[in-house]
């Protein structure tokens, strides 16, 4: 059975391989986060433009500022004024946070570190020249390219959009993502299941992953353990960009996924991987298109995604595949796994110091999204371990939506 990481690194090459240019729109700064830029980005003009102060003092020439020194304050510069004037020898300026620097002034001496006396100002430290200027033209020059095609815009690139003038934004359409539920069990969530029955949480969480993972999710509903059913919902899932499945993988009797895809001209890279939960996890191409069939226990689908889809779906944003968010951490309480396969358990991450620590949380199997809800993380356990001791170094993969 493939390791989870051949199995991502399959993703990645068979998306990747098939990666075209994707089709563009136009988005409005503030409505364009997540969204994967399609054209560079660049300053209208230097930035900072001025040479501009980074604290609130005093304005001087570096080798007048000495400790013990007097000099006359000539008046004050507040942020947004225009200085035209230069700085006179003997003489310094009130300045303050963001306000040009004039000319002939290399140092600002912080207030704190001065003491005013009626029109003097005494000096008591050492000026270091450029010290609290942050030079005209030093963090970028006029028409550099700041932002460029397949990068993600967050929150800082967005920032950095809006400082340069740049208000609206070619990008990448989200890719859309089918998700199509499978099992005669399964029932709408606004619905009284029966006694036997369960509601169709798996496509509310898949949309919420979609979501995060920055593509459209478009929600097919529910397919019947049926060939016809399955026939006529995943061919409707095929128009779309790629098609994420949950349930119908395993090795029941009604687990009819994998044949319907067969059917239909699928070529799979894995219908198994060395993980628990998510063992049946599937990934193939069908008529062109990435298809994914996640196991239907509730965590197994959210891992699967995370470790499988989240990757196809930042390849078809026009974007790179983000590493998987692992971090270590120390583990506060002894386990025991069975080994053989790589375990994802629920677990809560606490910041303590340097090193964050990490408990797993008793659960009731991959069905359990009681106790998911209050996981922030999963502990991962590699295959071949069996006991780990309390204070060992573990991996921690992070939820990336309450982290
Ligand atoms: P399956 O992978 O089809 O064998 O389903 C495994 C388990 O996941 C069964 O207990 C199902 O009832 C449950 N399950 C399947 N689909 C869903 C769904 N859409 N929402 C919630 N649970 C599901
Ligand atoms: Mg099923």
């Amino acid at each position: 059975m493939i390791h989870y990481e051949q199995a991502r690194s399959k993703v990645v090459e068979e998306v990747g391989k098939r990666k075209g240019p994707r089709a563009t729109t136009v988005a409005n700064v503030w409505d364009a986060l997540g969204l994967v830029l399609a054209q560079e980005v660049r300053t209208d003009r230097e930035y900072p433009p001025f040479d501009r102060s980074t604290r609130d003092g005093y304005a001087v020439r570096s080798s007048e500022a000495v400790p013990g020194a007097r000099l006359k304050c000539g008046g004050e510069i507040k942020a947004g004024d225009t200085v035209r004037e230069a700085l006179a020898s003997g003489t310094c300026l009130q300045i303050m946070t963001g306000a040009a620097v004039p000319a002939n002034a290399d140092a600002v001496v912080m207030i704190e570190h001065t003491c005013r006396e009626g029109d003097l100002v005494c000096f008591e430290q050492v000026a270091q020249a450029g010290q609290n200027i942050v030079p005209r033209g030093s963090e970028a020059a006029a028409a550099q390219t700041i932002l460029t095609p397949g990068i993600q815009l967050g929150f800082a690139e967005l920032a950095l959009a809006a400082q340069v003038g740049a208000v609206e934004l070619q990008c990448a359409q989200r890719p859309r993502v089918a998700i199509l539920s499978t099992g005669d069990e399964v029932v709408l969530i606004d619905k009284t299941p029966g006694p036997f029955q369960i509601r169709n949480s798996n496509s509310v969480s898949l949309a919420a992953q979609v979501r995060i993972a920055g593509g459209e999710p478009v929600v097919l509903g529910n397919a019947a353990d049926r060939i016809e059913d399955l026939g006529e919902k995943i061919e409707r899932g095929l128009r779309e960009d790629a098609l994420v499945l949950s349930g119908g993988v395993s090795m029941g009797k009604y687990d009819l996924v994998e044949s319907v895809l067969k059917a239909m001209g699928a070529e799979f890279f894995f219908d198994a991987v060395a993980i628990r939960p998510g063992k049946p996890a599937v990934f193939g191409m069908c008529q062109g298109k990435p298809v994914f069939g996640l196991p239907g226990n509730p965590v197994s689908t959210m891992v699967t995604f995370e470790l499988f889809v989240a990757p196809a779906i930042d390849l078809l944003s026009g974007a790179e595949a983000r590493a998987l968010p692992l971090v270590e951490a120390r583990l506060v309480e002894a386990m025991k796994e069975k080994p053989g396969l790589t375990h994802f358990l629920p677990a809560r991450l606490k910041w303590h110091g340097a090193v964050p620590e990490v408990k797993a949380l008793k659960w009731q199997g991959s069905g359990d999204i009681t106790t998911l809800s209050k996981a922030n993380c999963f502990l991962v356990v590699p295959a071949d371990r069996e006991k780990m001791e309390i204070g060992e170094s573990v991996s921690v993969l992070l939820r990336k939506d309450v982290v």
